[in-house]
């Protein structure tokens, strides 16, 4: 078993322990909220606003009802977090921004669309920035690594 260690930072990083706007989309990792050694993929293409959710093994989230699950949610509240509002809005090109403050509202102001995309690119990107994480001669626990439940969660 790997001890738990509670987050150093107030960010919900065990929840979304990865967001970027990066390739045109805004997509990250998110914790399952049930299952710990679960995490969905979940991605949102800029100006086609077409959204995706699955498992890092590529099955589908079973949130995704014809709208955007809260995966989708979770992952764009961090993303006005980290980035701010104004450039999420921009990177996404939200042509109606008013009154967008969090995950709720941005989606909101979109007309989205499901589409799959593959999970693959999306989760390695998310290893690597782990690995720019673990640094040599750092022996601070890192908050970005705590979801990791047990082995077997990285292949
Ligand atoms: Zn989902």
């Amino acid at each position: 078993m790997v001890a738990v260690v509670p987050p150093a930072r107030p960010r919900k990083l065990a929840k979304v322990p990865f967001v970027e706007l990066a390739d045109g989309r805004l997509q990250g990792v998110v914790s399952s909220g049930s299952d710990v050694e679960r995490v969905y993929v979940s991605s949102l293409t800029a100006s086609t606003h077409a959204y995706h959710c699955s498992t890092n093994n590529n099955r589908p989230c079973g949130g995704l009802r014809g709208a955007p699950c809260k995966h989708l949610e979770a992952l764009a509240d961090e993303a006005v977090l980290q980035y701010g509002v104004e450039r999420v809005v921009r990177y996404l090109r939200v042509a109606d921004s008013e009154g967008v403050r969090n995950g709720r509202t941005l989606l909101e102001r979109m007309e989205t669309k499901h589409e799959p995309t593959p999970a693959a690119v999306v989760f390695s990107r998310f290893l690597r920035h782990l690995a720019y994480l673990e640094l040599p001669d750092s022996t601070t626990a890192l908050p970005e690594l705590h979801w990791f439940p047990a082995t077997g969660a990285v292949r």
